[in-house]
This record gives C-alpha cells, sequence and structure tokens, in this order.
C-alpha cells in the first residue's frame, strides 16, 4: 500500500522479492467523541502533537473519517490520539519521542503477559491458520514477555481480529497501536481481496507483522523516530519492515528488540548464545555487537535467559574466561575456578532461584574441550557430555 511513499528502485534494492506493503492501524468503531465538536485547530494541534511524540514529519500525518494516518501505514483514530495527548499534558516527564520501531506507548507488563486474540467468525480459515501461526511465533520465537492466546469470548479481548473489504487495495492489513493506558492495540483487519492470492508463508508474515503493531512496534524501514537500542537502522528481513515477505522466522535484530523493549525481568538484557564448530566452543554474551548476528564463524543459537548488565541488588557477577589451547569459553561465579586468560564479568546472576528465574546448567565435552551452558537439562547428552552442575539462575519462565 502507498506505494507512492517508497520510490520502487529503493525497494527493490533493499528487497530481492518486493510483494506488498502493509498497512496498518485502523480502528472499525472511531466515533466523534461524545459533546465534543473537532475544530480544524483541534486537529492541528493533535496532528503537531503527533508529529513531535512519534518523530513523523508533519506532512506524513493526515487525518480522514476521524483517523490520523502516520507515515502512510499506522493510523490513530481520533480518540486515541486525544487521549495521548491528554496523558502527554498531565505528565511531566513526557519527552514522548520514541525509539525506532517502538511506539511511544508501550504494553505494560501484565498486559504483555497476557493477551488475549479475539478472530472474528468472518475471518476464513486460511487466515485463522496464519493468526495461530503469528501468535506461535511470538510467544516461542520472540521469547520476550509478550504472550498472546486465541480466545472464543468477544467481551473482553484485547485484540479483535476481523475482515474489512473497505481497506483500500494494496492494503493487506491493518493493526491498531497501543492506547495511552497500556492496552495493545485493539484491532487488526484483514483485506479480504488477499484471501486467495498471498500465499500461506506470507499471511504468517503479515499476521506476526500486524501482531507487532498492536505490541507497539512501529516499521523497521522507516526512519522517523529513533533506533531501539541495540537494532541498525535496516535490517533487510525484519518482519517489521513494511513489505511482506514469506515468512523465514525472526530475523537476530527482531529478537533483540523484543527482549529490549519487553524484556521477562525489567531491567534484564538476554544473555546471546553462539557456537563455534570451527573451534568446537560455546560463547556467551550480552553484547549484541561482539559479534553481531554472526561473524568470524559463530553461528547465534538464541537467547540463554535474561540477566542484568551491572551490579544489581541479589546478583553476583558471572566471570568470562578463555583458554587458546582449547579454544574454550568458560563461565562460573567462582572467581579464580581456572587458571586461564580472565576476560572480566560477562554479566550479572542470581546465585539461587529467586522467582522468575531458572538454572541455566553447565556442560563439558571431554572430546573437543568445550563447556556448553543451557537452559534445558538434557540438551546434550552422550559419552563426550559430562554434567557439571547448575552454573548460575537466570531470568526466564
Ligand atoms: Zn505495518
Amino acid at each position: 500500500m502507498h506505494n507512492v511513499k517508497f520510490p520502487l528502485g529503493k525497494i527493490l534494492s533493499l528487497l530481492a522479492i518486493l510483494s506488498m506493503l502493509f498497512g496498518s492501524c485502523q480502528q472499525d468503531n472511531d466515533v466523534q467523541p461524545t459533546g465534543s465538536q473537532t475544530s480544524a485547530n483541534d486537529i492541528a494541534v493533535l496532528k503537531s502533537f503527533l508529529s513531535e511524540t512519534t518523530g513523523t514529519p508533519l506532512n506524513d500525518i493526515t487525518f480522514a473519517d476521524d483517523t490520523f494516518l502516520i507515515d502512510g501505514d499506522m493510523v490513530m483514530p481520533l480518540q486515541n490520539a486525544r487521549d495521548h495527548y491528554v496523558k502527554s499534558q498531565t505528565e511531566k516527564s513526557a519527552a514522548g519521542r520514541t525509539e525506532q520501531r517502538q511506539y511511544m506507548y508501550l504494553l505494560t507488563p501484565a498486559v504483555a503477559a497476557n493477551i488475549t486474540v479475539y478472530i472474528n467468525t468472518d475471518v476464513p480459515a486460511v487466515w485463522v491458520t496464519a493468526i495461530n501461526q503469528a501468535i506461535s511465533n511470538w510467544n516461542t520465537g520472540a521469547d520476550s514477555k509478550i504472550h498472546a492466546s486465541v480466545t472464543t469470548t468477544a467481551a473482553g479481548a484485547s485484540i479483535t481480529v476481523s475482515m474489512n473489504a473497505a481497506i483500500e487495495p494494496g492494503v493487506i492489513a491493518r493493526a491498531l497501536l497501543p492506547d495511552a493506558a497500556g492496552n495493545a492495540g485493539s484491532t487488526v483487519q484483514i483485506n479480504p481481496a488477499y484471501t486467495s492470492s498471498l500465499p500461506a508463508s506470507q499471511k504468517q508474515f503479515a499476521m506476526t507483522h500486524e501482531f507487532g503493531h498492536n505490541f507497539g512496534f512501529r516499521h523497521t524501514d522507516q526512519t522517523n523516530g529513533t533506533l531501539i537500542t541495540d537494532t541498525p537502522v535496516t535490517d533487510a528481513n525484519s518482519v517489521m519492515n513494511s513489505v511482506v515477505l514469506n515468512w523465514n522466522g525472526f530475523t537476530f535484530y527482531d529478537f533483540i528488540a523484543f527482549g529490549v523493549v519487553y524484556p521477562h525481568q525489567p531491567g534484564t538484557r538476554r544473555l546471546l548464545r553462539y557456537y563455534s564448530s570451527a573451534n568446537t566452543d560455546h560463547f556467551y554474551t550480552i553484547h549484541t555487537n561482539e559479534i553481531g548476528p554472526t561473524g568470524n564463524g559463530w553461528a547465534f543459537e538464541g537467547g540463554s535467559g535474561y540477566v542484568y548488565a551491572t551490579p544489581t541488588p541479589g546478583t553476583v557477577p558471572l566471570y568470562r574466561y578463555y583458554d587458546a589451547v582449547t579454544m574454550d569459553h568458560f563461565y562460573t561465579m567462582n572467581f579464580g575456578e581456572v587458571s586461564w586468560t580472565y576476560e572480566g564479568v560477562a554479566c550479572y546472576v542470581s546465585a539461587t532461584q529467586v522467582a522468575g528465574t531458572r538454572p541455566l546448567y553447565r556442560y563439558f565435552n571431554t572430546v573437543t574441550k568445550d563447556h556448553f551452558y543451557t537452559l534445558h537439562l538434557g540438551e546434550v547428552s552422550g559419552p563426550s557430555w559430562t554434567y557439571e552442575g547448575i552454573a548460575c539462575y537466570v531470568w526466564q519462565p
């Protein structure tokens, strides 16, 4: 949708396969607020407010049908804009400017942990499949505070997914952004024109994307706003780009972004796990730029729980060592456990099992000389692996 906003050559240079642009964010039942007339001046004030708070140039915000269109893609009903404006006036600290891909209002942790999705009866089975896949992607692939489930009760659902034949041609679906109270954007609307034409894999991508808007993520490939910490300005396969691709999982930086915005434990960051098959060495770091998505033969293997980057009450240092002879990284709470090269404090962890934590198990491969740490007891087995006990506790449900 809104092809005019995106020079075709630019899109093609970014993406091997250009499919469809998404739309997002429309509320189906927004009405004129009771007892209040909307003057042109009110609209101008709200446009200016939305421009400032979303980092969107003023002329990229339009208003029609009681709805603001932001960035040509994200839509905010008039009432929502009013609510946000009123809230910002009452919050002295409302600096407003959001990070790239992150909307000004996010879900509260309690909301994020219990999102219910109602699928309206007009949604065809092929889209229901995509919705369920998208929910699974967010629940398992994102490894964040966000947890969603389908509800068969319309009343009280966090998000209602329905069809809307009035969506303009070229727009696959639209989703509402979070409200000022920290609730998920309450609707996703699907254009029925894409029910038969869009491949199933792209439907899955589209639904995963739209829920991302409901959770407060903006478009990776749009430049308004500032960056989410630890994420780059472009990410060709990000699920939050405005172009639909085949579903191929979240990118490294999608994964990073979700963990930064919705960590399992406030104030923590992910311990990232890598493996070098050349060195038969498992490596763990909280620094997303130490290796990045990949590099020097390192394969990214996902998260190993959430930990603190700085000393925090109730935590102890996890020390990092390296042995150049066996090419083995080693992590321990016991300073001096080995007399290898000391590489500093990897992160801060819990020495005991407290609420919200689980053990990080330590194994050693006596053949390849590799220390391995995992959340899953029994992830490795066989005669070469020795279980060495619990290394520490990390924040992970
Ligand atoms: Zn979108």
